[in-house]
């Protein structure tokens, strides 16, 4: 009985981690970094992988997010539990979507925590979205607004699914037309639409009071500065606009000649005939390699706050 409770209690959501794979669960079959795909753990199902079967009944459900599970071909995949992040990854696409470095920014800047009200548009693919829930969670709320019926509907299937529809209500409806359906309750407003300057008036009407935030996301500068000048119109202070680009370093480790400084002292300086081994000094060091490629240009964010003034 007492095990019942535990284990009902552990269930996965996207807002809490469940211990054990269960009927409806959302896994993430995890081959390598590259290689990633979402599953619905369901009784009498097969998954195929390079390295063979999975069968859910066996070999995923009652077994541990994060178990090592070995396929019918012998290869094995590791079963994750999902995060909004390997959610962005794995997802499936509707429309262009937001990825964590973004996501991040539109995060700390907006000051989302447990508790906001957020209101977004569009919800496209609800990559943002399952980010601003885990986030606002547990006792927050995000309105997010879809014209599109499909996507709309998906994304609240999406919520249900991952067990977190009591905090989010998705609207079917046109955002600059009829905003998001809520009035002074927003801490935040977040715009993804592709004229967002339309949208700035129902964005500060959806926020609670002075000082509450909204963003804007848009990949073209023309975009940005009708968005600059209507946030202006409206009233909106410390209009800022910033561009996110994520850059990795590589830490390896190379051999270096030793430095010549000139006193005379140095192993460097001396013949390397003279060194006794007939090669020059070196020393191994730890040098960080900057890209060769880096992840392009996605888009401006231009956040604002609601001033009364
Ligand atoms: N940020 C989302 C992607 C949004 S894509 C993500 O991370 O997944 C842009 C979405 O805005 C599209 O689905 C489009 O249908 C929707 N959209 C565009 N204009 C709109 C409007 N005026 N009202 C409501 N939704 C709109």
């Amino acid at each position: 009985m007492l095990f019942c409770e535990v284990y009902l209690a552990l269930q996965m959501s996207f807002v809490e981690y469940g211990e054990y794979i269960r009927e409806g669960d959302i896994a993430i079959v995890f081959l390598g970094h590259e290689s990633m795909f979402p599953v619905k753990a369901q009784h009498g199902t097969q998954t195929q992988t390079k390295y063979g079967v999975i069968r859910h009944s066996s070999d995923l459900i009652g077994k541990r997010f994060g178990s090592k599970v070995t396929c019918s071909k012998g290869g094995w995949v590791y079963v994750l539990h999902p995060t909004p992040e390997l959610w962005t990854q794995n997802l499936p696409h509707r429309t262009q979507i937001l990825y964590s470095t973004d996501i991040s920014m539109i995060t700390i800047m907006l000051e989302l925590k447990p508790g906001s009200v957020v209101c977004e548009s569009g919800t496209g693919s609800g990559s943002l979205s399952h980010a601003i829930i885990r986030t606002i969670a547990p006792t927050g709320h995000l309105y997010t607004v879809e014209f599109h019926e499909q996507r709309a509907e998906k994304a609240a299937e999406e919520f249900r699914e991952h067990k977190v529809a009591h905090l989010a209500t998705v609207k079917n409806q046109d955002v600059c037309k009829e905003g998001f359906g809520v009035v002074g309750v927003a801490d935040a407003v977040f715009l993804d639409i592709p004229s967002p300057w339309e949208a700035i008036g129902h964005a500060k009407a959806a926020i609670k009071e002075e000082g509450g935030q909204m963003c804007s996301f848009s990949p073209c500068i023309e975009q940005v500065q009708r968005t600059c000048l209507a946030m202006h119109e409206f009233g909106f202070k410390e209009i800022t606009t910033l561009e996110v680009l994520l850059r990795i370093y590589d830490v390896r480790s190379v051999s270096l000649q030793l430095p010549d400084f000139g006193d005379g002292d140095s192993t460097a300086e001396r013949d390397p005939k003279e060194t006794g081994t007939g090669q020059q000094a070196t020393a191994v060091c730890n040098s960080c390699v900057t890209p060769r490629g880096m992840a392009g240009h996605t888009g401006y964010l231009t956040f604002a706050t609601k001033s009364l003034l």
